[in-house]
């Protein structure tokens, strides 16, 4: 296919490109090169593509859509790259590229187009998930799901999650107080997912800050951070969404995310906003980032039992935070941290890369539930609605006993058993 290459992109890719130094130390970490064992499927060999095109010598082929698409967008590679090469924004910008040339298509491309339209449009989504409860509730899920072509049933399989409750899916209180001595102010990213299918760990994550002498401002003009489209090369969509977050959020200096995806996105908000965008990114914590940073109040409630910790790749390698999420697990009384042989490696959810790529996806996430299995934790806990749907349904599909929960809702746990009497965390609305 011979389109003209965008000059900029094409400059930006070539510049890039010029930190590899074709070592293939990042082989070995990169998950859909382990499983296919293909050089165009490693991370040097999609660099050697975008190369190839930016300099001319390729054209924007299905090859280079293919390998665009089936890679992750983990990260690894660049945690392991002593070259400092940054592959996320590479393949950002080849992702872009593919799809202005109109090579990005198939019945994936329709998904991704129609999951992405969903989640920028809260009316919509909240909709959606709506129905979706309404139908399980009834117990029509099942039959719903019969009624979808039989491609479509086959990719969503085991991972539909299930609604939660009405009262989990109200917004959040606007302000949330702090308790005992006020240390600060944060506001927190509801976001587009974690609000519909994760509203217990929001509002876990706010008593936990206000049990840390943390008021919490949750502004309501926010929206989705656009993690989704920037990965999927809606470039312009990403641009639009980060706007949107970057005024709602002006009067706050520090923004607690507790979705690792939109926290690496919108620490890339300089990429897609440039100047504005930099200065945004740097107000963005990982909400155990930060409560490593200013210190938490020793939680005095027991929890009895082992814990896996998975990382989502867009915290360890999008944002350069691990171990501080093991610290904040560890200061629980009673709970046992137990190392897993492959907490470092993604679990094949990569945003809706579960649905675009089920047969890599569930080979990716074989590889993890193995490692889980050999373990046998009571939990598994890691920060990222999209890894919690998916070890959640892995768990279940392999018949392990293990709960998939965030990090967060286990401090949270602990500092509520803690109370003197059942029932006194403070209620939110
Ligand atoms: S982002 Fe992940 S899947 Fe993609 S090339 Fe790097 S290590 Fe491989
Ligand atoms: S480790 Fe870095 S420099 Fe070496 S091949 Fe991989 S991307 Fe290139």
């Amino acid at each position: 296919m011979s389109v003209e290459l965008d000059q900029q992109v094409g400059n930006s890719l070539y510049e890039k490109s010029l930190d590899c130094v074709h070592c293939g130390l990042c082989l070995t970490s990169c998950p859909t090169y382990l499983e296919t064992g293909r050089e165009t499927s490693s991370p040097r060999g999609r660099i050697y593509l975008m190369r190839g095109v930016a300099e001319g010598r390729l054209s924007v082929s299905e090859t280079l859509s293919e390998e665009a698409f089936l890679c992750l967008g983990c990260r690894a590679c660049e945690t392991a790259c002593p070259s400092g090469v940054r592959y996320g924004e590479m393949l950002e910008e080849t992702r872009a590229l593919v799809v202005g040339a109109g090579a990005r298509r198939g019945p994936s491309a329709v998904l991704e187009r129609w999951g992405l339209r969903l989640v920028a449009s809260p009316r919509a989504l909240h909709a959606a998930v709506a129905l979706l409860g309404g139908l399980q509730r009834l117990g029509l899920d099942r039959l719903g799901l019969q009624l979808l072509p039989a491609s479509l049933r086959a990719r969503l399989g085991g991972l539909v999650p299930v609604v939660p409750p009405a009262a989990e899916r109200k917004p959040l209180p606007e302000w949330f107080p702090a308790e005992g001595v006020r240390r600060g102010r944060v506001a927190l990213l509801s976001g587009c997912v974690m609000s519909e299918l994760f509203g217990s760990v929001h509002r876990a994550t706010l008593r936990v800050l206000a049990r840390n002498g943390f008021e919490v401002l949750v502004p309501r003009t926010q929206g989705c951070c656009g993690a989704l489209h920037a990965h999927s090369g809606d470039d312009a969509r990403a641009a639009e969404l980060a706007r949107v977050n970057l005024q709602a959020f002006a009067e706050v200096d520090t923004i607690v995310v507790n979705s690792a995806g939109c926290g690496a996105a919108m620490r890339d908000a300089g990429h897609w906003l440039p100047g504005e965008g930099e200065a945004f990114a740097a107000k963005v914590r990982d909400i155990a980032e930060f409560l490593d940073d200013v210190g938490i109040i020793q939680p005095k409630g027991r929890l009895e039992a082992t814990v896996c910790y998975d990382d989502p790749c867009h915290l360890l390698h999008g944002q350069g935070v691990g171990p501080a999420v093991r610290r904040l697990l560890e200061a629980i009384p009673g709970l046992e941290l137990l190392a897993h042989r492959e907490a470092d490696r993604c679990c094949g959810a990569a945003g809706i890369y579960n649905l675009t790529q089920p047969e890599m996806s569930a080979a990716v996430l074989a590889r993890k539930l193995d490692a889980l299995a050999e373990t046998d934790p009571d939990i598994v806990a890691t920060g990222n609605p999209g890894c919690l749907m998916q070890i959640a349904a892995g768990l279940t599909a392999r018949g392990l006993r293990a709960r998939a929960v965030h990090p967060i809702e286990l401090l949270d746990e602990a500092y509520g058993r803690a109370d003197e009497a059942p029932g006194t965390q403070p209620a939110i609305p």
